[in-house]
């Protein structure tokens, strides 16, 4: 059996001709750029996560960047994250001028280690960036505690978190996120696509004019400032608009898949943990064993395609040499990014798919 890593053909032959009805009304009125059909999926985007403004931009880390650059982020700030996450978070850190600066992460959920946060703090620290990495949320109660005791900012990088909770509650908690929809993230577009969805009306007027040259909201000519062209094209916005809908049922067939992978086999591996209070979504099926390089052979000899999400951790980095850090600067991290192995994961994954993955895992541990 041959079973790929993701699969959105099968996720596009589910709603086809809704899907095809949508592109077609965009050639139609052969308009490409705003207009009505990305103010719908602007408006229903925030519904979705619970939060009143929503501005769609050209891809996740267009959305990290203006977000922090709203958050007036720049030169000779340090800007707290994690080493272990996709390098966008960084660099939209670095792209504004200021310093990332990185904690370990938990080794049971694998995310952001609140306990290391206030000795990473310094005179210079503005913000900090939480990543809701393989879907599940970061100890938002300890992290927006300590923002608050240190008057620091706070971004979600939700580009893995679309429909994740924490306590019921939904990005942004704190109160902007930045959102991907790369064509393999929970929501996904047929191209590059990202959003930054905010409670704070200043940070969306700010997002807003940046993603289009400046041109302050509902002006023409006027440039109040310089800024880029970040847009949401109305295409994306179109196929975003009709996938919405369906994300609810979505991610409970991600959970229902991952439920499936951990029964199987938490005996033979480390598992991913859900937190209590937490919604996981499960973007990523994240296992971590110490045989992880004979395993991923062994799957990819049985036809599994998996993945490494990430092997080289962000501190490792040639991109990041100038930062000085080496190996042993972050164990939890490192550690993690020797022994992770990811298990495809997508909805239209059939029971006899994640049954075969699991006797494939099986066979390699009991022969
Ligand atoms: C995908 C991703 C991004 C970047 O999003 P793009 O849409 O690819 O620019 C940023 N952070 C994380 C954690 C991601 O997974």
């Amino acid at each position: 059996m041959k079973i790929p890593f993701v699969d959105l053909k099968a996720q596009y032959l589910g709603i086809q001709a809704e899907m095809n009805r949508a592109i077609q009304s965009v050639l139609d009125e052969t308009a490409f750029i705003m207009g009505p059909k990305l103010d719908a999926f602007e408006h229903d985007f925030a519904a979705f996560c619970k939060a009143p403004h929503c501005a769609g931009v050209g891809s996740g880390t267009d959305a990290l960047y203006l977000a922090l650059k709203a958050m007036g982020i720049g030169a000779g700030d340090e800007v707290i994250s994690v080493s272990h996450t996709y390098i966008a978070t960084t660099e939209a850190i670095s792209f504004t001028g200021a310093k990332p600066v990185f904690v370990d992460i938990e080794p049971d959920t694998m995310l952001m280690n609140a306990d290391l946060i206030e000795a990473a703090i310094t005179p210079r620290t503005k913000a900090i960036v939480p990543v809701h990495l393989y879907g599940q949320m970061c100890d938002m109660d300890r992290i927006m505690a300590i923002a608050k005791k240190h008057k620091l900012l706070i971004l979600e990088d939700c580009a893995q978190g679309h429909a994740a909770e924490f306590n019921g509650k939904r990005s942004p908690m704190c109160p902007v996120a930045a959102f991907s929809f790369y064509p393999g993230k929970n929501l996904g577009a047929y191209g590059d696509a990202g959003a930054v969805v905010t409670h704070d009306m200043k940070i969306h007027e700010y997002v807003m004019q940046q993603r289009d040259h400046g041109r302050p909201m509902g002006a023409k000519h006027e440039h109040a400032h310089l800024g880029f062209g970040f847009r949401l094209d109305t295409l994306q916005a179109a196929i975003l608009h009709v996938k919405l809908p369906h994300l609810e049922k979505w991610t409970e067939l991600r959970r229902k898949h991952a439920a499936h992978y951990t029964s199987r086999l938490k005996s033979l591996v480390t598992t991913p943990v859900e937190k209590a209070g937490r919604r996981h979504v499960y973007h990523v099926y994240a296992l971590r064993t110490p045989k992880r390089d004979a395993l991923r052979k062994h799957m990819e000899a049985a036809g599994v395609s998996v993945g490494i999400h990430y092997p080289i951790p962000v501190h490792m980095q040639p991109a990041y040499a100038s930062l000085g850090l080496k190996r042993g600067a972050f164990p939890v991290t490192e550690q993690t990014a020797d022994t992770l192995l990811s298990l495809p994961m997508f909805p239209d994954l059939t029971e006899g798919q994640v049954g075969y993955v699991c006797d494939q895992v099986e066979r390699f541990f009991k022969g």
